[in-house]
């Protein structure tokens, strides 16, 4: 905190001190502002106004139609809280003027509160919008304000609105921003250094607070009903280049941590691979593996995100990046989430691999103790130079001899905590993380601003669309119908059931109970199973009966959500879909339209599902690019449900702030990385403050001192 001379009669307040520093701030009120995040006063002050409501015009009881929004002065006629035949207690009053008088309802209320305002015979300012209920003319919910002796107004008449919390009036919080202001705005120091502020013109600290909460001039008021204004792109800023500044430490420790056995890729290996290849890469795939063999062959270690819709084609590019480490002399790792999935590409990649003399071998947790122990020997002695597996390569006792490269799949199933787990175990490796959910570029900047980005944005050739429909009771029979035509056909078909309600270890029920019906209905139909708490064997048997068709009809939980790459398989069919994410059911749409032939996903729904849910199913049926899924679903679950934003500092970040400012956004991410490059430490005078934002001990050395996660991943239910 800093005095500044001549205003010792006035307490200067930091933007660090709590809350509960300032005038009419107790416990109970201290709770309430927590709600909103609010905890110190600088977290007050960035509690930006959702609007400003222009009171100076006044208008007249009369003059005020049904509809309209105004403010006029009124006398209170008569007021107090009723009971009404419904148990509820409403306030009523019923102001006039000299053109004629209005009624105002409450419903939930404070009643000292309303008590004390509006005494009758006072005069005050009413705020309000006229509805017409049944005929008659009235206000709920107005907004009052006591005018002083003279009649003079005691607020300004140009006023912010705040994002509301139960308990906590805007009136009350109207009162505590001013007061913050007034107690900080002597003593603010400017965070950011002169030059950066100049090369993206942002406004002050001190000037862009004042700004958006005491817009002092019609040319401001202007500005803030506009939309978005420098104080706004200054604040939004500040909050965009803390998160920034963690992931820059973070990532400069990464490197930091780079052990010296690196060697340069053979080319040859790679020409071997891609001539085995059935297909030709995409551009897209040609470019972000040029991308990697770049990074794989510079100085510093990769710490790279690999994004593409479903079905784009990441595993190829992922094997290129295995045989590029391994020629180069290292080891090679493929993290997947789920057994399934690294058994599938044990299967794949692992005879791609094999094949080019790198043999694959597969960890996961349900390994047998010789199968682990052997294993384990090889990572150590460096024989092993490609291991497949789970969460199981994270565990104590996996040691690697010289591990060059760690790849991710399906990033946003991990945390970012299991990411630096590698670096504990004193490496770190070339970093790949590829991911299926794909969010927006803005945000993935704003959350993963260490990785750098690399965008599959294409799908191999000849595929089509795959047509989706949102099922219910009704055309049941006509959906099941279109399963038999394709197993008739060949073809595969996958059915999801979701988890049975009863728990977790129930899991599997609800989905063998729908074999045992499908077998019934589907008479000469092999059907298959498979869930997680199935043994490991038989779940590898269910999946290989399901490739070469001999069970062409798998009823599943999520457990096939992510990875599987089952290429004959034509038909999705999930049952209740109303109950995953939109995201998650686009994964699951993505397992099929992976070949050919053209594909079907089918979502059906319970007996009577509610509008919102139809209207979120809706989505899937109008877009099959994951992009405008996940904008969908942001927009109709708000950013504030993306996993983990709360502790990521994107808390207070609109979503739509983001995406109208992506140059701020990658502005922040390049300042970040510039600074910390520059000036590890903080040490320089100019960077004081910035070490406060980036929120880092920077003595302490290691994880612990790694800043909060925000999770490379899109939104999850
Ligand atoms: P995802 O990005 O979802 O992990 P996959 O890597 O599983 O996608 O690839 C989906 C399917 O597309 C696989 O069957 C794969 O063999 C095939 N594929 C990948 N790249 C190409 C390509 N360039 N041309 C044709 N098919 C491709
Ligand atoms: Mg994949």
């Amino acid at each position: 905190m800093t005095g500044s001379p001549g205003s010792a009669a006035l307490r200067v307040l930091s933007l660090a001190d709590g809350v509960r520093t300032l005038r009419g701030v107790g416990p109970a009120r201290a709770a309430l502002l927590e709600r909103l995040g609010v905890t110190t006063i600088g977290d007050l002050l960035r509690l930006l106004p959702r609007r400003y409501d222009d009171r100076r015009a006044l208008t007249t009881i009369a003059a005020l139609g049904a509809g309209e929004s105004g403010s006029f002065i009124a006398r209170v006629a008569a007021a107090g809280a009723q009971a009404t035949h419904r148990r509820w207690r409403v306030f009523r009053a019923v102001f006039a003027d000299d053109t004629g008088s209005i009624e105002a309802l409450w419903f939930r209320f404070h009643a000292a509160h309303l008590q004390a305002l509006a005494r009758p015979g006072a005069r005050l300012l009413v705020h309000g919008t006229v509805s017409s209920a049944a005929g008659r003319r009235g206000l709920v919910h107005p907004e009052l304000e006591p005018l002083g002796e003279g009649g003079e107004r005691v607020e300004a008449a140009i006023r912010p609105v705040y994002p509301a919390t139960e308990g906590i009036s805007q009136a009350t919080l109207r009162t505590l921003v001013r007061r913050a202001l007034e107690e900080t705005l002597p003593g603010i120091e400017e965070s950011l250094p002169r030059d950066l502020r100049d090369r993206l013109g942002l406004p002050g600290l001190a000037e862009s607070l004042a700004g958006v909460h005491r817009p002092a001039d019609e040319a401001s008021l202007e500005m803030l009903q506009a939309g978005v204004t420098p104080w706004h792109r200054r604040l939004l800023f500040d909050e965009l280049l803390s998160l920034q500044l963690r992931l820059a430490v973070r990532r400069q420790r990464y490197e930091a941590a780079r052990p010296r056995h690196f060697r340069r890729p053979r080319q040859e290996l790679l020409q071997r691979l891609r001539a085995r290849l059935p297909f030709a890469l995409t551009a897209a795939q040609e470019r972000v593996c040029r991308e990697i063999l770049e990074d794989l062959g510079g100085p510093r270690p990769m710490q790279r995100l690999l994004q593409g819709d479903v079905g784009s084609g990441k595993t190829v590019v992922a094997a290129l990046a295995v045989l590029a480490a391994v020629s180069g002399g290292g080891q090679a790792a493929l993290l997947v989430p789920t057994e399934l999935l690294a058994e599938q590409h044990h299967l794949t990649l692992g005879r791609l691999a094999g094949a080019l003399g790198v043999e694959a071998e597969l960890l996961t947790g349900t390994a047998s103790r010789e199968h682990r122990a052997r294993v384990l020997a090889g990572l150590a002695s460096g024989r092993t130079r490609f291991v497949i597996g789970t969460h199981a390569l994270f565990q104590e006792g996996v040691r690697f001899d010289r591990l060059a490269l760690a790849v991710i799949d399906e990033q946003h199933r991990f945390g970012v905590r299991q990411r630096l787990r590698l670096r504990e175990k004193g490496e770190a490796p070339d970093l790949l993380v590829m991911t299926a959910t794909p969010i927006p570029r803005t945000l993935a900047l704003a959350l993963c601003g260490d990785l750098d980005l690399s965008l599959i944005d294409e799908l191999p050739p000849g595929r089509r669309p795959v047509a989706t429909r949102v099922v219910g009771e009704a055309d049941r029979r006509g959906a099941w119908e279109l399963v038999r035509g394709e197993l008739g056909r060949g073809k595969r078909v996958y059915v999801v059931c979701p988890r049975a309600e009863e728990g977790a270890d129930q899991e599997g029920l609800a989905a063998a109970r729908a074999a045992q019906r499908l077998r019934a209905y589907f008479r000469g139909v092999g059907v298959g199973l498979v869930h997680g708490r199935m043994p490991l064997e038989e779940r590898s048997r269910s999946m290989e009966l399901f490739r070469s068709g001999e069970t062409p009809l798998l009823v599943a939980t999520t457990v096939v959500e992510v990875g599987l790459d089952v290429p004959e398989a034509t038909v999705m069919l999930i049952e209740r879909a109303e109950r995953f994410g939109l995201s998650q059911l686009h994964q699951l749409r993505g397992r099929v339209g992976r070949g050919p032939d053209p594909a079907h996903c089918l979502l059906f729904t319970g007996a009577r599902p509610s509008p919102e849910a139809l209207e979120r199913l809706a989505v899937l049926e109008r877009t099959t690019d994951g992009f405008a899924v996940a904008q969908a679903d942001l927009e109709l679950r708000g950013p504030g449900l993306l996993a983990g934003t709360r502790q990521s500092g994107l808390a207070g970040l609109r979503f739509d702030d983001l995406a109208r400012e992506p140059l701020l956004v990658s502005a922040a991410r390049d300042a970040a990385r510039g600074i910390v490059a520059a000036d590890p430490d903080f040490d320089l005078p100019e960077h004081a403050r910035l070490r406060e934002m980036a929120g880092v001990a920077v003595a302490a050395q290691g994880c612990a001192a790694a800043p909060a996660d925000p999770p490379c991943g899109a939104p999850r239910r």
